[in-house]
């Protein structure tokens, strides 16, 4: 049936061919390609003005078109709108090249609007579409994490439902879509398909190491290496042992709300510097907790004050994310039953009495 769904999806999609686009702005450039702002050709749509993003991607990126595909059908609002891959051949010997096409979310990602000395007050208007009465301070910060972890968890939640593991959720990955008013998951090119066993990565350096959980090794380099494209899809079984690999994720979310609590953590060094302390206290949250606030440094005291608001629910559910062991780790599922979350549902009830 998902089959046929997607036989009758070719016939009835229109396919486009890269004589469709025109190019403009690099956005991007990664391991598996290069990515641009774009727009169609006009003589094709009649206008010419939606904006959309082209990702020109070598042969791996077969496993991103599949990897889009499934979303774009099981849980299309959690990532990027996909619109269309296609495959294209290069000159001779140069092998194949693949398309893959969106529409352009928006200018910014979490990336973007962490490294703005505002945040997350510069997110606001953007998500709520007005800024809060509340004077500034822990309780209107944590309001705005809240609800961007809210809408990462849920998309986490959505994509794992499927099968799907992302494996580079990072603050680069997460654009915030104008048109939903919401964050949204990018970039599936190192996900892995649980379902069918589609899963490429072709070495452990491609998974990004400041936001990785301790078990990107084990995962890595047991997996078997790429079967010849267009295939391109490995069943792995490294991954179907693996008990938990959703909560790999999980892990990354965890240091994404990590730094949106300790401004101090949010540069790449900073955040090297807090993986290699972590490791040292044995992957330990309270541990590392000690050894900061023995420390007295000032810049994490209004983090653990944020984290510390109504009984500690937002420490717990950063201890609960990140954990060493993938089992002992929060699902995306769970987490958004988690008191965190949820007093915001019940503050939002007393609101409307
Ligand atoms: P890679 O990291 O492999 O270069 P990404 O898919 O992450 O490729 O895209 C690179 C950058 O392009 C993103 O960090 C983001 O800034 C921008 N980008 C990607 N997809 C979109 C989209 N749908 N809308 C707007 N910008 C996008
Ligand atoms: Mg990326």
């Amino acid at each position: 049936d998902m089959f046929v769904l997607a036989k009758l999806e070719q016939i009835i999609r229109p396919s486009y061919k890269k004589e469709d686009f025109v190019l403009g702005k690099k956005l991007g450039e990664g391991a598996f390609g290069t990515v641009y702002k774009a727009s169609l050709v006009k003589s094709k749509s009649g206008k010419s003005d939606s904006e959309l993003v082209v990702k020109k991607a070598n042969q791996y990126g077969a496993v991103e078109v599949w990897m889009n595909e499934r979303v774009r059908r099981a849980c299309s609002s959690s990532c990027a709108d996909f619109i269309d891959g296609f495959r294209e051949s290069k000159r001779k010997g140069k092998g194949d090249e693949f398309w893959l096409v969106w529409r352009y979310e928006g200018d910014a990602t979490l990336d973007d609007l962490m490294k703005d000395k505002d945040f997350p007050y510069n997110v606001e208007q953007m998500i709520y579409g007005r800024v809060d009465e509340l004077p500034k301070g822990p309780e209107r910060e944590n309001r705005i994490i809240r609800t961007i972890m809210r809408q990462i968890m849920s998309s986490l939640k959505n994509l794992h439902a499927i099968g799907i593991v992302h494996r580079d959720i990072k603050p680069q990955n997460i654009i915030f879509s104008q048109d939903a008013k919401s964050f949204k998951i990018i970039d599936l090119g190192a996900a892995a398909d649980l379902r069918v066993g589609i899963n490429y990565v072709p070495n452990e350096f491609l998974l990004d190491p400041r936001y990785a959980a301790p078990e990107q090794y084990i995962m890595s380099t047991q997996t078997p290496s790429a079967p010849p494209p267009p295939v391109a899809a490995a069943l792995s079984p490294v991954l179907w042992q693996m008990n938990v690999p959703d909560r790999f994720d999980v892990y990354s979310a965890g240091l994404i709300f990590l730094q949106m609590v300790f401004p101090n953590l949010r540069t790449d060094g900073s955040l090297i510097q807090f993986n290699r302390q972590l490791k040292r206290c044995d992957y330990n949250m309270v541990k590392w907790r000690q050894s900061t606030e023995a420390r007295n440094n000032p810049d994490f005291r209004r983090g653990f004050e944020l984290l510390d608001r109504d009984e500690g629910v937002g420490w717990e559910l950063l201890q609960a994310m990140i954990r060493f062991k993938g089992r002992q780790r929060i699902s995306a599922k769970q987490a958004l039953d988690h008191p965190f979350f949820i007093r915001d549902g019940l503050l939002g009830l007393t609101f409307l009495q």
